[in-house]
């Protein structure tokens, strides 16, 4: 992985590549690249030894003309004040160019949680949601799950604040378990759009995907399920990786069995499927019909750019690519779903999980996919009508140009106060 660019100016470029095909006045175009304000905490937990340690921790908010934010927490040690900020960019131009009625915001925590025990983490979250409390609510700002966080840490941020509130508030965060008031189809979401997005894409470029070549890098909750549901619409999952490793097999294997042994050991490396040990940068640039990058940012710059093979990326992480490696990309003609769109299905379940929580009314599974693949696809059209209008090259300005416009929209609409 290269850490050359910096996520918050990733961000920034994305938005002024769109802004060159808007007529939007260059005082909003500046307001829409900032957060609206930015929480930085230090979170202080006692160890299970009985010492004290103190955690940074951040949440932005970057805006919310649409609605409430919305964005995950992540608990990992990259996490930075410039990540965070720029997560939380993305989520507002996700939220955007699917159109549902929320603003973006992220939040993140500086740590491994490998190192800690259960209970350690359990009082970090609880430290964090005690901090959050002021700043959230179902109709203020909805944190959900992101690296290294899912139901368990979204269960405990909900029972804090409800405790707190002295209410009951499920809504106030998303990616909850089932029994908490969670909503079927959550876990899966972030790999569904990612595979939908792919669909019609391979589509939109009378590509067939039945047969098609896959490679995954990243094995978590959104790289696995995208290899899962990928295999059973007809493509070939041909390659995988994680932090340890990857493998490599030409004619393919089943992504499920992979997912056992990393379950077993650790890692996918070491799967009896695979025949070939490869690594992270291996499976990025191998000559395959489609490549899904499921880890952490930029983890493809211009100089891995120019070794890539695979006529389709979808990205199922946020900022994969930095912008140099996005132009290597455009010059090569690969058609790269932006991440805008393509992982877009998590926070659109859960935006129906909020729905749900709020009518205390809860949808069937088959509901909620179909759902999610009506906003998917819908996505998919805005994009591809904004890349033929304006004859654009890249489909991640595509989304881009819709996805302001409509944040430019709602901001101007609403005036200025005081
Ligand atoms: N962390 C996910 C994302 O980056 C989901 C956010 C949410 O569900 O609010 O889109």
């Amino acid at each position: 992985m290269s850490d050359e660019a910096n996520p918050f100016e990733s961000l920034q470029s994305q938005i002024d590549d769109a802004a060159a095909h808007l007529d939007v006045g260059d005082d909003v175009i500046e307001r829409l690249k900032h957060p609206e304000r930015v929480l930085e905490t230090n979170l202080t937990i006692e160890r299970d030894d009985g010492d004290l340690e103190r955690f940074k921790a951040f949440r932005s908010q970057f805006n919310g003309d649409r609605g409430p934010y919305k964005g995950g927490i992540r608990y990992h040690p990259g996490v930075s004040r410039d990540e965070v900020k720029a997560l939380s960019g993305w989520m507002t131009y996700k939220t955007a160019i699917v159109d549902i009625p929320l603003g973006g915001g992220k939040g993140g925590i500086i740590v491994d949680p490998d190192d800690y025990s259960e209970s350690e983490l359990e009082r970090l979250t609880r430290s964090f949601a005690k901090e959050l409390r002021p700043m959230v609510g179902e109709d203020r700002d909805v944190p959900a799950p992101d690296v290294n966080t899912g139901q368990r840490e979204m269960n405990w941020i909900k029972d804090t604040y409800e405790t707190l509130e002295n209410t009951s508030e499920p809504g106030v965060v998303t990616g909850k378990a089932l029994d908490s008031g969670g909503s079927e189809g959550r876990v899966d979401a972030t790999g569904r759009s990612t595979v939908i997005a792919a669909r019609e894409a391979f589509d939109y470029l009378d590509k067939d995907l039945e047969g098609a070549t896959v490679a995954v890098q990243g094995y978590g909750n959104a790289g696995w399920i995208a290899a899962r549901l990928i295999d059973e619409m007809g493509a070939t999952v041909v390659a995988a990786s994680d932090s340890s490793g990857g493998i490599y097999n030409p004619d393919g294997f089943d992504p499920v069995a992979a997912k056992d042994h990393k379950n077993e050991t650790g890692s996918v490396v070491g799967f009896e499927g695979g025949e070939e040990e490869i690594t992270n940068d291996d499976v990025l640039t191998l000559d395959v019909d489609l490549l899904i990058p499921a880890a952490l940012e930029n983890a493809i710059d211009a100089d891995l750019a120019e070794a890539v093979e695979a006529d389709v990326i979808s990205e199922a992480a946020n900022g994969p690519l930095t912008p140099a490696a996005d132009e290597v990309l455009e010059d090569k003609d690969v058609f790269v779903i932006p991440d805008i769109l393509a992982n877009a299905g998590g926070v659109t379940v859960s935006y129906f999980e909020w729905v749900q929580n709020r009518q205390r009314f809860y949808w069937s599974e088959q509901r909620v996919n179909e759902e999610l693949e009506g906003i998917i696809v819908d996505a998919f059209d805005a994009l591809v009508e904004s890349y033929e209008e304006h004859d654009l090259e890249n489909p991640r300005t595509a989304a881009y140009v819709v996805a302001v416009q409509r944040v430019a929209d709602a901001f101007e609409e609403a005036g200025s106060w005081p």
